[in-house]
């Protein structure tokens, strides 16, 4: 057991998590944000890793613990929270996926049936029209392939990819650099990886992503389907026409095969410097007055009232263990972060 571990589990057994709780208040609004619902560990698994957020078994547990502490909402109760001076139960708590991925249905969604959860699931929406590997999943399809032992690789150089574990920190060291550099660099910088490593760009794969079909199904069941850009750029990293042409398409394909109200977005990788102030602008034209980043929930009430833009929320990762799970559910992960806005508060 490393000591991360251990110190969670004295943690635990010092009953921080409610020490945690008496902090945040029981009107704070805790949205969680998962990915990926499935097993890294299988055989064939051949895409990224780190976007798998649980293995079916964990998210189960997850969803057991989060209905002994927390009040499940929808989207149109937060929404209501936000702008119309609507109260929400206590501890209130919203589940959201981003990207969409065919898991997310077979996995998560007969879970979230069982409790009777809704949650909001945001769509990448030009795979539920073709299938295509994302950005992320390209990568390791590549890495997943090679039969390269070592390779002269775009923005990181020569490599020696003898081992597994070579290979994975190679991957990770790349995809750290193809989020920094403008979109069109970093399709091209994923092409010439491909190269280097002589394995073809991966085709359409039907067991990626949901299709409008499962989607309709889930909007129907309380899950609702919101906006996460056309293509999945980092929105900082293209120009102004761009950002439009990847808000204003999602929400427009959501509409046509749903017939939803688009509400809410969350933005791709959703970090500090990942959006502008520009790209909340275009948000706002289009008639989104809710969105989601990934900086550390939960948030307060008058703070998420003053920033609807910028919803926080409580990042979930494969490598979450129970305690770790509990801490950052609670908020502890925000608590050591500060709160960074980069829009005006809504007064
Ligand atoms: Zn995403």
């Amino acid at each position: 057991m490393s000591k991360v571990q251990i110190a969670f589990k004295v943690l635990m057994a010092l009953k921080a998590p409610r020490l945690l709780d008496a902090y945040w208040g029981a009107e704070r609004l805790t949205v969680l944000a998962y990915h990926r619902i499935a097993d890294p560990t299988a055989p064939g698994f051949k895409y990224d890793p780190p976007v798998v957020s649980a293995t079916p078994e964990k998210f189960a547990l997850q969803m057991a613990y989060i209905r002994e502490h927390f009040n499940v909402v929808d989207l149109e109760a937060v929404n209501a929270f936000l702008h119309h001076g609507r109260s929400l139960p206590p501890r209130p708590l919203l589940i959201t996926f981003d990207d969409g991925y065919l898991d997310n249905y077979t996995h998560a969604y007969p879970v979230l049936k069982r409790h009777g959860f809704p949650a909001v699931i945001f769509l990448l929406t030009s795979r539920m029209d073709n299938p295509l590997p994302a950005w992320w999943d390209e990568c390791a399809h590549y890495f997943h392939h090679t039969q390269r032992q070592a390779a002269t690789l775009p923005l990181i150089g020569e490599r020696d990819l003898s081992s597994p574990a070579l290979r994975r920190a190679a991957r990770e060291a790349l995809v750290r650099q193809l989020k920094r550099i403008p979109e069109a660099e970093k399709l091209a910088a994923l092409r010439q990886t491909g190269e280097a490593l002589q394995v073809d760009p991966p085709g359409p794969d039907p067991d990626l992503f949901m299709t409008w079909d499962h989607v309709r199904e889930l909007v129907s069941a309380g899950i609702a389907c919101q906006p996460h850009t056309v293509n999945h750029p980092i929105l900082a990293r293209v120009d102004e026409e761009t950002q439009r042409r990847e808000i204003v398409g999602s929400c427009e394909r959501i509409r046509e095969e749903t017939g939803q109200t688009i509400s809410a977005f969350a933005y791709p990788n959703g970090g500090v410097g990942d959006y502008t102030a520009t790209t909340m602008r275009l948000l706002q034209q289009a008639d989104i007055r809710t969105a989601f980043t990934l900086l550390a929930g939960p948030v307060r009430p008058q703070v998420a009232r003053q920033h609807p833009l910028e919803i926080p929320r409580v990042y979930l990762g494969g490598r979450d263990t129970v305690e770790r799970f509990v801490f950052k559910v609670m908020g502890l992960p925000a608590l050591m972060e500060r709160p960074r806005f980069i829009g005006q508060a809504v007064v």
